[in-house]
């Protein structure tokens, strides 16, 4: 029977092959009571075996130099780093002298300390060190028990990598032309695992709760890296549909990387500014500014629900100017903390409700607790200095909230104007466009803001009332539905018609069959995860308005959400195989 397994996106892209199981193979170590006499002598054995290590890894660095990014690589200076770094070699000498113990020993006490200091550690990267940790201990175990590692490889067949965590040294042991994906039950989408698998284009998906009990070795799976699931044993069906996926995306691959360089305007020459939705400045990393119009929705809770306590001002503006230094001048949009519903912040206790989503979240919270929304937007103005930020409210309810916003940003305004502070007196205010009622006063709502985004992702579940995380109703949480459709059609004819810019940021702004049918609804600025750019540029490349105009009538006058999504697949299909046909 078919298997579902929820886990986190780290690396776009399909892979369908059998899962193998790969264990760490150095959990048993000799444990030996030394003479006083060999101490110097095995801590002699424990600093070859140091320099043994950082050969390895130092080889290893230069063998995927070719494969990964510089910025990636240097995840390798980090463990050269800890290896090398006094105080740890100091520990493991004392280890041994203290506790006659062998250098086997010596480096698993060393390193179990270490890694539960880096684990409790406030800032995320930090708390990654630990694995790093984990990795050279490793790798230094190999070397002091003369083991060859064994070479991850299910023997000249195709396998998907499956263990506890995909780590540094990993990258040396695995087969690599016979490897399609990788599934750990560890990790997160900032590991360094998981920064690997994007490095080397491997699909990939992280956290998968109690993976290797779940799924045994050698079960077929479809891993779908850019959904963050694992499907075992998959019906033919699942199988057909994700097999066609696979190889829709191998020539796009090869296709897309003609249009990078050329811009998303219709053959009728309509430009449609093409965002990016970022969670982190480390999302920014991977992405050249070059290829983008901005960043249409930062969502700026992720650096505050990676933490452990609030950040400071002063850390927020550093975040946020690194964005906007990243920007070049192009706009950085920046959500304000969305907190709350789907999104808990640990360290923010909020009482249990009953209905979350309908709770006290994003906006709410923020204006009944003036310091922290205080704190995010004076460190917002200022970082706006010298570059083009726009402020963006979530889960507005009603016109007054925003009016208490404005009256808010004007106020640290006069502030820092007072105080010489430098920032940006234009700074543009909007709302996202979430909570249905929201949209039907759309009319007095747009005279108090700069711009507005459309949050799908929330507005489909409000209006459909069909949690978006409940996988019991999940076939029946869909934008397709034709009231979703009418809907987007009112807000963008509105929009336009007052002269506000208005984007639609939610996942179907990133969906590249839906790009015809929202630029015909009237939309003109669409904000998605970067890895969907390109497809979405393809498609706005090839309708001209009068033919996106047509599939959005269709739409409009469909009667049911299947019929709408039947609209859509044939356009996408038929643009995508103009496109690949070169014309
Ligand atoms: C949305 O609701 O569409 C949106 C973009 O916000 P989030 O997914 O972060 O709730
Ligand atoms: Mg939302």
């Amino acid at each position: 029977m078919a298997q579902r397994l929820k886990g986190v996106s780290a690396a776009n892209g399909i892979a369908i092959a059998p899962l193998v199981h790969f264990h760490a193979d150095l959990d048993f170590i000799p444990v030996r009571t030394l003479e006083p006499a060999e101490v110097v002598g095995e801590v002699a054995r424990l600093a070859d075996a140091i320099g043994e290590a950082s050969k390895a890894i130092l080889g290893l660095r230069k063998r995927l130099a070719a494969d990964i990014s510089d910025h990636d690589a240097r995840i390798y200076d980090a463990q050269l780093a800890i290896l090398h770094d006094p105080a740890f070699t100091v520990e493991l000498s004392r280890a041994v002298e203290q506790n006659l113990c062998n250098g086997e020993v010596a480096v698993q006490q060393v390193a179990a300390r270490y890694e539960s200091v880096f684990e409790a550690m406030e800032d995320a990267s930090m708390r990654e060190r630990g694995a790093d940790v984990r990795d050279v201990a490793r790798q230094l175990l190999g070397v002091l028990l003369e083991r060859e590692r064994s070479v991850y490889t299910a023997h000249g067949q195709d396998y998907v990598f499956a263990a506890e965590e995909f780590l540094p040294s990993d990258a040396a042991l695995v087969d690599r032309s016979h490897l399609r994906g990788i599934v750990t039950a560890r990790g997160g989408k900032y590991s360094h695992g998981a920064i690997l698998a994007r490095s080397l284009g491997i699909p990939a998906v992280v956290a998968v709760e109690d993976l290797l009990r779940r799924v045994r070795s050698g079960t077929e799976v479809v891993v779908d890296g850019d959904s963050g699931i694992v499907i075992a044993s998959p019906d033919a069906e699942t199988l057909e549909r994700y097999e066609r996926a696979s190889a829709e995306q191998a020539e796009a691959e090869r296709r897309l990387i003609e249009l990078r360089g050329l811009p998303a305007t219709t053959p009728d020459g309509v430009t449609v500014r093409l965002l990016a939705n970022v969670e982190s400045g480390r999302d920014l990393d991977r992405i050249e500014s070059s290829i983008v119009d901005g960043i249409g929705l930062f969502r700026t809770e992720f650096a505050f629900m990676e933490r452990r306590q609030f950040p400071t001002e002063a850390e927020q503006v550093a975040m946020y100017r690194r964005a906007i230094v990243w920007a070049k001048g192009k706009v950085v949009t920046f959500r304000t903390l969305d907190v709350g519903g789907d999104k808990p912040l640990a360290y923010l206790h909020t009482p249990e409700e009953r209905n979350p989503v309908l709770g006290w979240r994003g906006l709410r919270i923020c204006l009944d607790w003036p310091d922290l929304f205080y704190t995010q937007v004076r460190a917002l103005l200022r970082a706006s200095a010298g570059g083009h930020a726009r402020i963006l409210l979530p889960m507005v309810t009603t016109a007054e909230e925003i009016a208490r916003c404005r009256a808010v940003v004007d106020e640290i305004r006069r502030d820092l104007a007072a105080a010489g502070e430098p920032h940006d007196p234009g700074i543009e205010l909007g709302a996202m466009v979430e909570v249905p009622a929201l949209a039907l006063i759309l009319d007095r709502v747009l005279p108090l803001v700069d711009f507005v985004s459309v949050g799908t992702n929330d507005l489909v579940q409000y209006l459909l009332a069909v949690d978006r995380d409940n996988p019991r109703i999940a076939q029946m949480y869909t934008p397709y539905h034709p009231g979703v459709i009418r809907f987007l059609h009112e807000i963008a004819q509105k929009a336009n018609a007052a002269g506000r810019p208005v984007s639609i940021c939610g996942e179907i702004a990133g969906d590249h069959y839906f790009t015809a049918l929202l630029i015909g609804l009237g939309f003109r600025e669409l904000s998605m995860a970067p890895v969907f750019l390109p497809r979405v540029k393809l498609m706005v490349r090839t309708f001209d308005i009068a033919e996106c105009e047509r599939i959005a009538a269709a739409a409009l006058a469909a009667g049911s959400a299947s019929e709408v999504r039947a609209l859509t697949r044939e356009h996408g299909k038929a643009g995508w195989a103009r496109f690949l046909r070169g014309s």
